[in-house]
């Protein structure tokens, strides 16, 4: 669990104090990685930099890649003779994970695609503080940073991935983009559904996952102001992170990892574009799903799958089918006779 949080609008003001007593030295940096869509923001102001630290702006068009961690990694380590007193993550889940893979990374030897998996990683993470400023994913508060590696996308899943501290505020959010706010939005939603509908699900997902659902229902189905919806759905998408956390994703985020890994398709989108033709898998969570996204009026690309040869097709579905935890989750143990392959092609086909 993310042992340190603070909470409100107007909280980023805070991180300088936080960071204060974690500086090693005036030698030893802090490293700021944030979303280049605040680049000459009033945000990039207020970034609380001293002494030598840098500030990295990095594009969150690409999802994180482990060659682009290495590359990071690399840089730190090579510009300063110190290591650094530690990582900051400012943006969405592409800027909160590459933060963690590279606090993890600057403190391991070798690549970032040799710790892609569970509990691979021996030593501790440099210290690494997480500021989101779009909500849903859960990464600010999960144990996974994502990759997508040569062979393969998946986190690297460890106790030391997990932040150390995190600063919630919603004043972050109000540039977010509204279809990017559903797209995100709608992970937080997709990431309750498949934990409550799992079979691993346990008493401790369940309260947090509960929690999560309630408040995407308030702010998705509800007529709440702009303020109220933005600290409603940070809570949320912490909420729906800790429920996953304790459980497990299903069967969109496995259908989702292939698109993403074949057409580079992003997590929020891909998510929705699979999730809208599950019936079979999640009936009442897909109703919800499209009673959503009529009343928040958004519309998705279509055709995406349409061009794709029967190789690419092929591709896809042996990547869904990889990610075995995750079906176990949706289709319990005996989950290899609830699916088949011709069935996945066609949720493909339809996208
Ligand atoms: P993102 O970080 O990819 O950003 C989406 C878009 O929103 C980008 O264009 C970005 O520049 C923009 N943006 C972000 N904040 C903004 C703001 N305040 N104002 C205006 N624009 C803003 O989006 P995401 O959906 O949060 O993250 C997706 C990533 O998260 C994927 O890489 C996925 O693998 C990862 N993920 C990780 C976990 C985990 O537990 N670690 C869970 C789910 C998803
Ligand atoms: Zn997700």
């Amino acid at each position: 669990m993310v042992p340190r949080v603070v909470f409100g609008r107007g909280s980023f003001g805070q991180l300088a104090d936080i960071l204060l007593p974690k500086r090693k030295n005036s030698e030893a940096p802090f490293i700021f990685l944030v979303d280049d869509f605040f680049e000459g923001k009033p945000l990039e102001q207020r970034i609380p930099w001293l002494f030598n630290d840098q500030i990295i702006f990095i594009s969150a068009d690409e999802e994180p890649k482990t060659k682009q961690v290495d590359a990071l990694v690399e840089k730190i380590i090579t510009d300063f003779d110190e290591l650094p007193s530690g990582i900051v993550g400012i943006g969405g889940g592409t800027l909160l994970d590459l933060a963690k893979a590279v606090a993890v990374m600057v403190n391991n030897k070798g690549s970032s695609v040799e710790y892609q998996g569970w509990d691979l990683v021996n030593r501790p993470a440099l210290y690494h503080v997480g500021v989101p400023t779009i909500s849903g994913t859960g990464a600010e508060v999960s144990r996974t940073a994502v990759l997508l590696g040569p062979d393969k996308k998946l986190g690297i899943n460890s106790d030391y991935t997990t932040y150390d501290q995190v600063v919630l505020d919603p004043d972050l959010l109000t540039t977010v983009p509204t279809d990017q706010w559903f797209y995100t939005g709608m992970d937080c939603f997709i990431h309750c559904v498949e934990s409550l509908e799992g079979t691993y699900l346990n008493a401790f997902s369940q309260s947090h996952g509960e929690k999560a659902l309630e408040l995407c229902k308030e702010v998705f189905l509800g007529e709440l102001p702009k303020d109220q919806a933005e600290e409603k759905l940070m809570m949320a998408s912490w909420h729906g992170g800790m429920s996953i956390a304790y459980s497990q994703v299903g069967v969109a985020h496995a259908i989702s990892y292939g698109l993403s890994y074949v057409l580079g398709t992003k997590h929020g989108l891909g998510n929705c574009l699979v999730f809208q033709h599950l019936q079979d898998f999640y009936p009442e969570g897909v109703a919800l799903f499209l009673k959503m996204k009529a009343k928040q009026a958004v519309e998705f690309p279509a055709g995406l799958c349409k061009e794709l040869s029967d190789d690419e097709l092929e591709q896809m579905v042996q990547i869904a089918l990889s990610m075995e935890p995750l079906w176990e989750n949706a289709l319990g143990k005996n989950w290899k006779d609830r699916i088949t392959q011709d069935q996945l092609k066609q949720i493909y086909q339809k996208i």
